[in-house]
């Protein structure tokens, strides 16, 4: 194999693709160079916690959005991997619901175990991309922020892993720029104890707006108040948090919703969501694309149809992801490798509208999480990916929405979740996370029944 291939991020996409092919090698199948940039000087994206905010070291944009005391938004048995299964890892069962640091040992621990991490070049920003056609080869151009020169490479294939809840989408409303207090989005909150004893107005309906809002009411805001656009998140809050309609301005330190009501607020965290950007594409390689299950121009949810030797890993709306990244990376190493074929161009673009129009016809959030697994199950049984219960997975799923409905604060402290992969059964950390203010690897797993 003279080929070479370039990965762009190294975050669990990026590292799942690293792991398809360390897997192959394994078996004692030819590969080829393969090169990952990461502009971070370590990997595990997101996970990887980054207390700035704004930009580096070197001037380039901050990616990391994860703030210190996250805890895993669903049960880990929704994304645990099915080659490396978290009892593999921790050596026992671990409760369902880890803090951040926890998981980011999980996400990096298969591949600490290889010799893949030297194929990372860290603290490596890809600035352009671009596919000459007469040489069928992309040329990348990348800054060694280290060296602090620029580099040009040719590759055959390139597979964007460069996430996408990174770059805020940030709305204007009137009253902004004389607004007493601090405005920001979720991709800069770092900390929930900033908020103490303040009153936090948060715009939006997403996880983060329910998750920054739980946080801040754990480390004792003092009131949270919740605008949507559209419909309440709708969960049985505690007595200082209330939902209210769309922000229509500010004054001085005033809200005023659409209902007429106002509110004096100290602080406004902006979860209004994320952009897909990719300042290193060009036209006719860029994603575009709604957040949503089926990405638009993607054939499988990952081929570039305008140019099947690009490819994007974790572009969707995600359900399911770890173990859905490593199903989509196993499916483009095999179509590197020659394995997988590809369709016509138009079988390609029939692919993406059944998909989007099978999504259109989803009506509920269990209907999405179906949807989903069925997705990386049809792509893992195309590959030698291990396969797992899907079934499974979507149960635990299911389960950690009931007890969201039934208690939004209490949900993480559920146990007896079942491995869909080595069937083992997490027992409930012994501490309530609400009072559980240690969020450390070391105090998380020393509790560990
Ligand atoms: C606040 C927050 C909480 C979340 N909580 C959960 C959770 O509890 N459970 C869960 O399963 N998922 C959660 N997610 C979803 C998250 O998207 C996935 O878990 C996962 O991190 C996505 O992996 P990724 O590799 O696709 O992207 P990322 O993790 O974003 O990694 C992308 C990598 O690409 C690098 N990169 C970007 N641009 C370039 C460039 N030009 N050159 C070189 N490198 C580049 C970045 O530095 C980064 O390392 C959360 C997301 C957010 C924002």
């Amino acid at each position: 194999m003279d080929k070479r291939v370039c990965i762009i991020g190294a975050g669990p996409s990026g590292l799942a693709q690293l792991r398809a092919f360390q897997q192959a090698e394994e078996k004692g199948i030819r590969i080829p160079k393969v090169i990952c940039y990461e502009k971070q000087s370590n990997w595990g994206g997101l996970w990887n916690y980054n207390w700035r905010t704004g930009t580096d070291e070197a001037g380039n944009p901050i990616h990391g959005s994860m703030y210190r005391q996250l805890w895993s938004n669903g049960p880990k048995e929704g994304l645990e991997f099915a080659d490396y299964t978290f009892k593999e890892h921790f050596g026992g069962s671990i409760p369902s619901y880890p803090p951040r640091e926890v998981l980011f040992d999980y996400i990096k621990g298969r591949l600490e175990k290889t010799n893949f991490r030297e194929k990372i070049r860290f603290n490596t920003i890809v600035r352009d991309v671009k596919y000459e056609s007469q040489s069928t080869k992309f040329i990348i151009t990348v800054r060694d922020e280290t060296l602090d020169c620029e580099m040009v490479e040719e590759f055959d294939n390139v597979v964007v892993a460069s996430g996408h809840f990174s770059t805020p989408n940030i709305p204007y409303y009137e009253g902004f720029e004389s607004f007493n207090g601090r405005i920001l989005h979720a991709h800069d909150f770092r900390e929930a104890r900033e908020f103490r004893d303040k009153n936090i107005l948060i715009l939006g309906t997403s996880y983060s707006a329910e998750d920054i809002g739980s946080q801040c009411w754990k480390y004792g805001c003092k009131s949270v108040t919740v605008a949507h656009r559209t419909a309440p998140m709708g969960y049985d809050w505690p007595a200082n948090w209330q939902e209210v309609p769309a922000l229509v301005k500010v004054k001085g330190s005033e809200a005023f919703f659409k209902d007429g009501s106002s509110k004096l607020v100290d602080s406004i965290i902006l979860c209004t969501g994320y952009k897909h950007h990719f300042p290193f594409l060009p036209d006719d390689l860029r994603l575009k694309t709604a957040n949503r299950l089926a990405t638009a121009g993607l054939y499988k949810g990952v081929v570039w149809n305008k140019n099947p030797k690009l490819f994007y890993l974790g572009m969707q709306d995600q359900w399911y992801t770890f173990n859905m990244f490593d199903a989509q990376a196993w499916y483009v190493r095999d179509i590197i490798l020659g394995k997988i074929s590809l369709p016509s161009s138009e079988i390609m673009h029939d692919d993406v509208l059944k998909r989007e129009i099978a999504e259109d016809a989803l009506e509920d959030d269990y209907a999405c999480v179906v949807y989903q697994g069925a997705y990386t199950k049809e792509l893992m049984d195309d590959t030698d990916y291990p396969s797992f219960d899907v079934d499974a997975a979507n149960e635990a799923f299911f389960r950690w929405k009931k007890a969201k409905k039934k208690n939004i604060m209490t949900f993480r402290d559920q146990g007896e979740f079942i491995s869909p992969i080595d069937g083992t059964v997490s027992a409930a950390h012994p501490k309530a996370w609400k009072d559980e203010l240690d969020d450390s690897m070391e105090n998380y797993l020393n509790k560990k029944i």
